[in-house]
């Protein structure tokens, strides 16, 4: 082995942005045969907007944003923003809950309030009026979150987060390399196979609980090794199981510490010259 190959490597891979920060990655590039990416922040810019509001606007939001105004999620701070505009306050609530991959409960004025997919409404019967908007704007690629107290839901919120625009051309240069694309994602999978189908991802899987994610990888990595492409909390421990774990440079400090690899540009193009720059580095020093 030759450590002045690794780290003539490595060098130019920072001079492009993209940081091997470990050099045991490159012996498994070779034969990375799926690329697995998270969604929120990967492939989209990662920053939601609220596009639509179904029932009385002003009451949908002031419940929401009160039930969101102690979440992390980017959904809640869509929520938040939407309302601020609206110069809509919130008022405080007790006993938040987030209920992960669901969405958010707490007591609002003497009522049992939520907010959260379609998950969440078990116990409930959406109208046929609301589910029909809950499709039609799913298929338009908006996640859907619906507002509700006590027995009765009272309106949805659609938000949206577009896909970066080098998304489309990146997934492309892989598939040409004949690797096969995957995206993994908790959102419901209508919004999934919507921006698949922008961007070209070859598969989706959605409806995914964060802390599944590493399963899934594990799953394809019976049919050759994976690499895995992330930003968020929930995408470590699939980054650390991924053969090659991939964070974007504006992902959370725990998925750049599981990453193997850093994309300090936040362009998805770089997966491809990622694993381009890895292969030589690695066939020089073997
Ligand atoms: P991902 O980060 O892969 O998009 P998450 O597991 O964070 O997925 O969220 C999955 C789904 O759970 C969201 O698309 C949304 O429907 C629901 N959800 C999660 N958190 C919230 C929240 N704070 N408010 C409303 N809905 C939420
Ligand atoms: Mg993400």
């Amino acid at each position: 082995a030759t450590p002045t190959a690794l780290m003539v490597g490595t060098g130019r891979g920072a001079k492009m942005g993209i940081l091997i920060k470990n050099g045991e990655v490159l012996g498994a590039v070779n034969d990375v045969k799926t690329v697995v990416f998270d969604k929120t922040g990967t492939i989209t810019v990662g920053q939601p907007q609220v596009t639509d509001i179904v029932g009385d606007e002003a009451q949908v939001l002031r419940i929401a944003a009160s039930l969101e105004e102690s979440s992390e999620h980017p959904l809640a701070a869509a929520i938040l923003k939407r309302a601020q505009a609206a110069k809509i306050s919130a008022q405080p609530v007790s006993g938040f809950r987030a209920i992960e991959g669901k969405g958010v409960a707490a007591q609002f004025d003497g009522h049992n309030g939520f907010v959260g997919n379609h998950k969440l409404l078990t116990d409930f019967k959406l109208d046929d009026k609301l589910a029909q908007q809950e499709i039609r704007l799913q298929n338009e690629a908006k996640t859907v979150v619906f507002v509700g107290l006590d027995e009765r839901i009272i309106g949805l919120i659609a938000i949206q987060d577009v896909a970066k625009a080098t998304s489309a051309e990146a997934i492309a240069k892989l598939k040409a390399r004949g690797l096969k694309t995957v995206m993994l994602t908790g959102d419901n999978e209508r919004v999934a196979q919507a921006i698949a189908q922008q961007v070209g991802i070859d598969e989706v899987i959605a409806d995914v609980l964060p802390g599944d994610k590493a399963d899934q990888v594990k799953a394809f990595q019976q049919t050759g090794k994976v690499a895995f492409v992330g930003d968020g909390i929930n995408d470590a421990p699939a980054l650390t199981m991924a053969d090659v774990g991939i964070a974007m440079g504006s992902g959370t400090d725990i998925a750049i510490d599981a990453g193997g690899i850093v994309l300090v540009k936040n362009d998805l193009r770089d997966v491809d010259k990622a694993l381009a720059l890895s292969r030589k580095t690695f066939n020089r020093i073997k």
